[in-house]
């Protein structure tokens, strides 16, 4: 089986595990894990902050993020398609009592010109508008990199006003390898950041936030809060490291890989894509006009071997990451043929 289901699906490797069966253990909780604490000032080292904390999901680390920037009853700006909203079982109503602005985003992409429409102005009628949440790369949007010149636009719009910004940068990665644009370089425009070690760089578990030391002091007491102290976790900071060390370059193969499967994709008969769109791992493509549904789609896919996800009744997305190889790929797209071209 191919699976291109998600980036999420890899598994360590053998240096990986050698990494984790080797690392150096405290009770991280105490704050006593050596291998937990390098991992956190790598981590906010290559975020340009003074410090990260260590978290067992992403969703998590949005969750924090959204519990340490508002109250109950506060309004936070989000895109329609956002994790944050979309994929965190309604964790920012039931945990932090927020209601959620959604804005519709071109790929994922929000204007300042939006996101100032729907700020609330200050009258207590309305509930006050505390956080804005971007993600990077976007997911549902198709692996879209946030340009810069929108972010900097929002920032300016957010903060004489004194609205917080977090980035959902669970691929930031794949945004940094793609445009050459430093992870810090993204990161100073935002309170608080958060990226994934699970994804595309290959551990097993875990993500960070990374902000100045005053809000990591907060975010460690949140993460008592919700449940997400860990102890002897230098066994999984470990393979984290690892990740940092030496998966974050070959993200491009990944973004090669991906062009590749668009490239086929926009050549078969009543499929949907722009392939100057795939800018990272994800590939979203419509199938509408073969009159095949998606579950149909996805179970003859299946029969010959490769493994994706449905987006929408319509819509399928496939992920590259560092366990399907160049070979793989080409038997992806030869399997794709064969499907779409019936
Ligand atoms: C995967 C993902 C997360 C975090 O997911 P977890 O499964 O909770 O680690 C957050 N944001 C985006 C955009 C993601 O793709």
């Amino acid at each position: 089986m191919i699976d291109l289901r998600s980036d999420t699906v890899t598994k360590p490797s053998p240096a990986m595990r050698e990494a984790m069966a080797t690392a150096e253990v405290g009770d991280d909780v105490f704050g006593e894990d050596p291998t937990v604490n390098r991992l956190q000032e790598t981590a906010a080292r290559l975020l340009g902050k003074e410090a990260a904390l260590f978290v067992p999901s992403g969703t998590m680390a949005n969750q924090l993020a959204v519990r340490l920037h508002t109250r109950p009853g506060d309004e936070i700006i989000v895109e329609a398609g956002a994790h944050v909203v979309r994929y965190e079982s309604g964790a920012a109503a039931g945990l932090s009592g927020v209601q959620t602005c959604w804005l519709q985003g071109t790929r994922g992409i929000l204007t300042v010109e939006q996101i100032e429409a729907a700020i609330r102005p200050p009258d207590y009628h309305n509930p006050p508008t505390t956080l804005i949440c971007l993600e990077n790369t976007h997911n549902r949007g198709g692996g879209t990199i946030y340009p810069l010149d929108p972010i900097k636009a929002i920032r300016k719009a957010a903060e004489p006003r004194g609205i917080a910004m977090h980035l959902d940068g669970a691929r930031l990665f794949n945004a940094v390898v793609a445009t050459g644009i430093p992870a810090s370089e993204y990161a100073r425009h935002f309170e608080t950041v958060s990226f994934c070690l699970s994804k595309g760089l290959g551990a097993p578990v875990g993500s960070l936030i990374c902000a100045d030391r005053e809000r990591i002091t907060k975010l460690r007491r949140l993460r008592k809060m919700f449940g997400g102290g860990m102890r002897q976790a230098g066994i999984l900071a470990a393979a984290g490291l690892y990740a940092l060390d030496h998966n974050i370059a070959r993200l491009a193969e990944d973004h090669v890989h991906a062009k590749t499967l668009a490239a086929t994709l926009a050549g078969l008969p009543g499929l949907r894509i722009n392939p100057d769109h795939v800018e990272t791992n994800i590939v979203v493509f419509d199938i509408g006009e073969t009159r095949r549904t998606a579950d149909e789609a996805l179970a003859a896919l299946k029969a010959e071997g490769l493994l994706l996800v449905p987006f929408s009744p319509t819509t399928l997305r496939a992920v590259t990451h560092l366990d399907v190889s160049r070979g793989q790929i080409e038997q992806a797209c030869a399997i794709l043929k064969k499907v779409f071209a019936a």
